[in-house]
Order: C-alpha cells, then structure tokens, then sequence
C-alpha cells in the first residue's frame, strides 16, 4: 500500500468502514511513513473534535479545507534523505523537524480547536436559548402571570416600561389584523431581564420577548420549534425578537411581518 492508497483510506477507517485486512495494511503503513501518520492523527483530531458529546455538525467544506491548510504540511520528499541523529545528554534521539513540526502542530491545532469550537457551541446556544424562552411562555401560561399590565392599549403598555427596562420597545397595535395586544410584563430569559409584550389570536396566546442587541440587517426570520412550540426568531433596529406561540407557523410569521411593518410606523 503506497501513500495516496493510505490516504484515501483514512476517512474510510475513522468512519469504521475498513475490513480488517484493509485496517492492518493502514496501521502497517502508517506505522513506518512518518507523513501519513501525521496525517492520519490530523484527521483523527478534527473528526473527534467535530463529534462533541456524540452529536455530529457538519462543517461547511470551504471551512474545512481553510484550517487543514493552514495546518503546517511537514511532508516530506517522497524519498527524504535521513538526518544525521542527534542525541540529548541522556542519550534519547533528538530531531530538529520534529520539535519544530510539533511546536507548529500546537499553535495551528489552537487555533482548529478555537474555530472548531465555535461551529460545535454555536447551535448549542440556541437551542439552550428557545428552551429558556419556551420556559417563560409555560411559565406565564400556567403560573396565570401573562401580563404585568393587562392592557390592550398601547398608549398604556409601553410607557409602562419606562423606568423598569433600559428599553422602550415598540408596541404596534394590531387588533385590526387579527392580533389584539393582551398587555406587557417583565420576564427573565437567559440570565437577564427582557420586556415581553402579549399578543392574542383567537385563544391562542403569542409571547414575544424583546431585548436590546446590535442587529444584522441581512438576518432573516429564522423559525423553530421547540418542546412542541413554535419559535421565530428576527431582529429589528437594535433589537432581538422571539416570538413563541403554540400557534401554527404560517400565522406566526403573519404576525412577525406585521407586528415588523408597523413596528416601523408606530
Ligand atoms: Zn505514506
């Protein structure tokens, strides 16, 4: 088995799709080509770093290729010409490329670990989040604590805010369409206090939890569900809005583009 053969085997025997003649012939290989060795062990760290308590994200391949590259390559010639062997004191075989190859590896495998991290925590976040938020929805509901100032006028509602929340969210009416204001309450959500205006449609019941934070202009709506509830997540200026409901998604996004329209003019 030559080298190209290895490598194109070594995705194969991570995955655990080798045959064992194959598996041996790898091992065999690897065991005296100090190159694929090396390459076999990158692999092996970037699969298991990707495989983060057994659940599996898939790393887009341009990013992929970004940080195998920037790996350092230590390949050597097809046919390197041996260093003469340096010893330490105690008589152990001391090598310069090597020091240098793992020095390089420590720093580069840093830096693949830091990226690989945020891909893995990165949904992880959000998840933990639309489980906080459809907490406080089940808590509202049943602890019969929906509104701190029950109030379908939003002349009352947001300026209850004022002095309570180092925000004043916009607070469109949207009877008209469908969406009555039922009030506003403070709640707490991901270990800070956030102003959650209610909406009604029919007997259904919409939370929509709102704090300050420097949006993007480009982030679309992006809807979930959750333990059984819908969550839809967008931003306006300055803010992060999550709406949840047990209200089926064509009309949660109803009220997401216009509670968004009017928030605009209101
Ligand atoms: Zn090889």
């Amino acid at each position: 088995m030559d080298c190209s053969d290895t490598r194109r085997l070594i995705d194969a025997s991570l995955d655990g799709e080798l045959d064992l003649p194959a598996q041996l012939a790898l091992e065999a290989h690897t065991a005296a080509c100090a190159a694929c060795r090396e390459a076999y062990a990158r692999r092996r760290a970037l699969v298991r770093r990707v495989r983060v308590g057994g659940e599996s994200f898939a790393m887009p391949d341009a990013l992929r290729r970004r940080l195998l590259d920037s790996l350092p390559q230590g390949e050597p010639s097809p046919n390197p010409v041996p260093a003469p062997v340096r010893r330490w004191p105690w008589g152990k075989a001391w090598s310069w490329p090597w020091a240098w190859l793992t020095g390089g590896l420590s720093l580069a495998s840093a830096a693949l670990a830091v990226a690989l991290t945020l891909v893995v925590i990165m949904p992880g976040r959000d998840a933990a989040l639309e489980r906080d938020l459809v907490d406080a929805h089940l808590r509202s509901l049943m602890a019969d604590h929906l509104t701190d100032v029950p109030s379908s006028d939003r002349h009352t509602v947001k300026p209850w805010f004022n002095g309570r929340i180092d925000l004043s969210p916009p607070v469109p009416d949207l009877a008209e369409q469908g969406f009555p204001l039922a009030g506003g309450r403070l709640d707490y959500v991901d270990g800070r206090p956030v102003a959650v205006l209610v909406y009604r449609r029919a007997r259904h019941v919409i939370n929509l939890f709102v704090w300050p934070e420097p949006a993007d202009p480009a982030d679309a709506p992006r809807f979930r569900g959750a333990q059984g509830y819908n969550v839809l997540h967008w931003t306006g200026p300055g803010l992060a809005l999550w709406a949840v409901s047990d209200l089926n998604r064509g009309e949660l996004e109803d009220f997401q583009r216009l509670w968004s329209q009017a928030s605009r003019s209101s």
